[in-house]
C-alpha cells in the first residue's frame, strides 16, 4: 500500500488548465466534490483531499 500521509503530487500543462480536482488522473477515492485548482503561482493543494497540483516548469501560464 502507499503511504496515504503523503499526498499524490500531480503535474500539469498549460493543456491540463484550468487545473480540477477531483481530475481525470485523481484516485478513485479522492472524490469529492469538484474544485478548481489554482496552480498559477506554481503549486496548489487542493483543500478536499490533500492533492497537491504543480505546474510543470516549462509551462508558461496563461490569463484566463
Ligand atoms: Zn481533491
Amino acid at each position: 500500500m502507499e503511504d496515504n500521509k503523503t499526498p499524490p503530487l500531480i503535474e500539469v500543462g498549460a493543456e491540463d488548465l484550468p487545473v480540477y480536482c477531483p481530475g481525470p488522473r485523481t484516485p478513485r477515492w479522492s472524490a469529492h466534490p469538484r474544485v478548481f485548482i489554482d496552480v498559477t503561482h506554481g503549486e496548489a493543494r487542493c483543500a478536499y483531499c490533500g492533492t497537491r497540483y504543480r505546474l510543470r516548469a516549462d509551462t508558461t501560464p496563461l490569463k484566463l
